[in-house]
């Protein structure tokens, strides 16, 4: 089986600023100690991105991440942010497609889509969120809503950038609320995830990308979601605020491989 390198995303929302961001960075890096084999990514808001720059660029394993971008270049679109400016800032990842975008600023599939494209031809790694509402779930619409997801949003990417994508599986009804999927049900999502990739584009495409879960993973639960064959990393909300407890759950995925 190819080996599919764990990523662990620190999403903070609309949480810290510049000067929260870098202590935030030295207590992390003091806590996890020398790690190597996985990928940690920083996802602040767009105003600590710059104060985050130094402290991953010390860091082999991480990466800065962007929470949301525009699919224009540049232009008349007030308070937003393209991904030339994240690349200038060598910002690597952006988030597509999270369920905060999709439910509270109407962003659609198509919308989604247009982003995923923008940020592939910019050289940022698209990280896409997808999942289903409990109701969803309650009426046994999972597939259908993550098949028309990975459909519409990846529509008319192609093979090669494939490789470069990364998925988020991230059911809403455990978002926030401190209610994680159980490792077999997340297991299975990400399991038909990979199914519908590889419909889409091939095998051995479906086989490399990772799939991170994503909701209320903490120290507690992470090490035994990311035990899972089908789950590659964690998208990390509320439990990533806190370094200490960012830290744990890197180290929860150093713990898996060893
Ligand atoms: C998220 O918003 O991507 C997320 C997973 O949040 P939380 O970990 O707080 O559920």
């Amino acid at each position: 089986m190819t080996a599919r390198k764990k990523i662990i995303a620190a999403n903070w929302k609309m949480n810290h600023t510049h000067r929260e961001a870098k202590s935030y960075a030295d207590l992390l890096w003091t806590e996890v100690g020398v790690v190597n084999e996985i990928e940690v990514v920083l996802i602040p808001p767009f105003t600590a991105i710059p104060a985050l720059a130094e402290a991953v660029e010390k860091k082999p394993v991480a990466r800065l991440g962007a929470q949301n971008m525009h699919w224009e270049k540049s232009g008349a679109f007030t308070g937003e942010i393209s991904a030339t400016m994240l690349r200038a800032l060598d910002v690597n990842c952006v988030v597509l497609g999270h369920s905060e975008r999709r439910r509270l600023f109407g962003e659609t599939d198509e919308i989604v889509n247009r982003k995923i494209t923008a940020a592939l031809s910019a050289g940022l790694r698209p990280i896409v969120c997808v999942g289903e509402t409990l109701a969803e779930r309650d009426d046994k619409r999972v597939e259908e809503i993550l098949k028309r997801q990975i459909h519409e949003g990846l529509k008319g990417v192609n093979s090669k950038q494939f490789h470069d994508l990364v998925i988020a599986y991230e059911p809403l009804w455990a978002i926030g609320t401190g209610r994680t999927a159980a490792p077999e049900q997340a297991e299975q999502a990400h399991a038909f995830i990979r199914s519908v990739i590889a419909s889409v584009s091939d095998d051995p495409t479906a086989a490399q990308i990772r799939i991170q879960y994503g909701g209320s993973v903490k120290p507690e639960n992470a090490e035994e979601l990311l035990r899972q064959q089908d789950i590659d990393g964690a998208l990390v909300g509320g439990a990533s605020l806190d370094a200490r407890n960012f830290a744990r759950i890197i180290r929860s995925a150093v713990a898996v491989l060893a």
